[in-house]
């Protein structure tokens, strides 16, 4: 993939973010560094970006695409219903859990998407990461 100017500003935001922004704060973000980059140009660039898979885009039932950058280690997220947070897990027993239901069906488990959705506990403080 080319790497023009304004690719590699949208790059360089999607790889600073912790969080999971959808395409109108990736903008908010770009065009704080260049006010020139429009709407449409990120958009784009994040189709591009998730075809060459550097880039996942996520559905956590919002009606609107999540990204983040594809991990080097593999997480599942919660999604707290009543913020809206999303929180990052991983549960090896879930992860054996499921290459083993796989692997009964007669296949190799390449990989999968797990989400889930919930309510924080009454007394319970939900550890945040938007
Ligand atoms: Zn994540």
């Amino acid at each position: 993939m080319r790497m023009t100017g304004q690719r590699r500003v949208i790059a360089r935001v999607l790889s600073d973010a912790t969080d999971h922004p959808d395409v109108e704060e990736v903008h908010r973000r770009v065009a704080a560094v260049d006010a020139r980059i429009s709407l449409s140009t990120v958009y784009r660039t994040l189709r591009l970006f998730e075809e060459a898979g550097i880039l996942e885009r996520h559905d956590f039932g919002e009606g609107r695409a999540r990204y983040e950058r594809v991990a080097k280690e593999h997480h599942d997220h919660l999604i707290d219903l009543s913020s809206g947070t999303v929180i990052e897990f991983r549960n090896e027993e879930i992860e054996r859990l499921q290459e083993r239901v796989a692997r009964e069906l007669g296949f190799r488990l390449i990989g999968h998407r797990l989400e889930l959705y919930g309510v924080p506990l009454p007394g319970r403080r939900s550890k945040a990461k938007d």
